[in-house]
């Protein structure tokens, strides 16, 4: 008799990839795995939670009710939670929640896999599970952990110290991802420019970019959550000269006021910061940066504010997203700083960064009409095909509208890279049309 199996993944993409290691575990041959919408009978449901902040674990604890419904009607045999929240509550929440038959950590996949019944082999620990979806793009997780210590951030407490990925077991699930038909890579970590601190005492992100980037099959790689401290030079030099890195890059910033930088733990000045990226423009033309950063911290008052708008204006991050502060338990500024300004105040410093951004990231956008570019064809929704550029990161970014040309079909495309040129921008996304190159 076949196992049954569903997985609700909740949070980042790093989630995701925790997710596809521990199901690639199962033998094919005896577990069925049900999508995460699936409401029939299963033999085990599992929830990989997220704890980061106070909506996420929100979201967790009340997937978590839902599913102890199910257990209780017998729709579930066993419910198993595992992942940030239940790292950051393993105290707490198995009383609090007794439906639950076992709470696991974030750090280590091999005690579910044998709640499973299976033990965990060596052979597939690179392997990934695999969706019927098709995607061209896959997450690759170099590294789990943080060593940084943000004073925000609870992230080093739940998912522990920095531990980087081996540059050979990366290949080896590169080469893997590159043979299902993915064609780009988006490389993630809590931090990724930390790469290789742990192992090789040594900063080893342009090197593996480069190990990568030799994987048959794989066209782009995008550089995802750089934490800008110690950016390693060698990197905006690999980015600039090797054609297989997308001129992309996230780097959160979070402020540019001294003393928020200062308040925040995050180890750089504003001036710093602002060196920095006139360098990755001057080394990288035409990269396209995206950003986070965080309003209404312990010490940003009006003046600090507005600092951060007019570093806004002046670096013209082509994406920019924002956070209002949200004191997190436990950690060094929740314990340490005041959590001064008002909800409401926070709210409107968000709108008004977010209204300078819309004006910035649609002067970038409208730069792009009439221009080819080459994309990535993710999909075909309602009729039309949905595309990235090497600018759009798929998720957090905009995508690429265009029409199948006729006496062509969508499964032409999807999958594949194409040629377009853009023929107008939107708020958000950009219209295009398909052309031949
Ligand atoms: S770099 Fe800072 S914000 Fe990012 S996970 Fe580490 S401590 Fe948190």
């Amino acid at each position: 008799m076949r196992h049954s199996i569903q997985v609700i993944t909740l949070g980042c993409s790093k989630n995701t990839v925790d997710t596809e290691h521990l199901l690639a575990q199962l033998p094919e041959d005896a577990w069925t795995v049900y999508p995460e919408d699936y409401a029939g009978k299963v033999e085990y449901l599992l929830i990989n939670t997220c704890g980061f902040i106070f909506d996420a674990k929100q979201e967790s604890i009340d997937t978590i009710l839902l599913a102890a419904e199910r257990r209780k009607k017998e729709e579930v045999g066993k419910l198993l939670v595992f992942g940030c929240l239940s790292q950051r509550y393993a105290a707490d929440l198995p009383a609090l929640i007794p439906e639950v038959d076992g709470w696991f950590g974030a750090r280590e996949l091999d005690p579910i896999v044998r709640a499973l019944g299976v033990e965990p082999s060596a052979h597939r620990r690179n392997a990934r599970y695999a969706d019927n979806s098709g995607r061209a793009y896959a997450y690759l997780k170099i590294s789990e952990g943080c060593d940084r210590r943000c004073s925000y951030c609870a992230i080093p407490f739940i998912r522990g110290a920095h531990r980087s990925v081996p540059v050979e077991d990366l290949v080896a699930e590169a080469t893997l991802l590159a043979g299902r038909g993915v064609k780009e890579l988006i490389l993630i970590a809590q931090d990724t420019t930390y790469y290789g601190l742990d192992l090789y005492h040594r900063r080893a992100l342009a090197e593996l970019l480069r190990e990568l980037s030799a994987v048959p099959g794989i066209e782009w790689i995008r550089l995802h959550y750089s934490y800008p401290e110690g950016f390693p030079e060698d990197v905006l030099e690999e980015m600039a000269s090797n054609p297989k890195i997308c001129k992309y890059l996230d780097i959160p910033l979070q402020h540019i006021s001294d003393k928020v930088l200062h308040n925040m733990h995050r180890g750089v000045t504003g001036d710093w910061t602002r060196a920095l990226i006139r360098r990755m423009r001057e080394m990288i033309p035409g990269v396209v940066l995206r950003t986070t950063v965080i309003v209404g911290h312990p010490g940003e008052g009006p003046a600090e504010f507005e600092e951060l708008v007019d570093f806004a204006r002046e670096a013209r991050f082509e994406r920019l997203g924002a956070f209002r502060y949200s004191e997190e338990e436990g950690t060094w500024g929740a314990e340490n700083l005041c959590d001064d300004v008002p909800e409401e105040e926070k709210q409107r410093r968000y709108d008004r960064l977010m209204s300078v951004q819309e004006g910035i990231s649609a002067d970038f956008n409208a730069s792009r009409i009439g221009k080819e570019e080459r994309v990535l064809v993710d999909d075909c929704l309602n009729g039309k095909l949905v595309c990235r550029s090497q600018y759009e990161s798929p998720e957090v970014d905009g995508e690429i509208i265009a029409a199948i040309p006729e006496g062509r079909d969508a499964s032409d495309y999807v999958g594949r890279f194409a040629w377009v040129r853009i023929v107008a921008a939107e708020d958000y996304d950009l219209l295009a049309e398909i052309i031949e190159k």
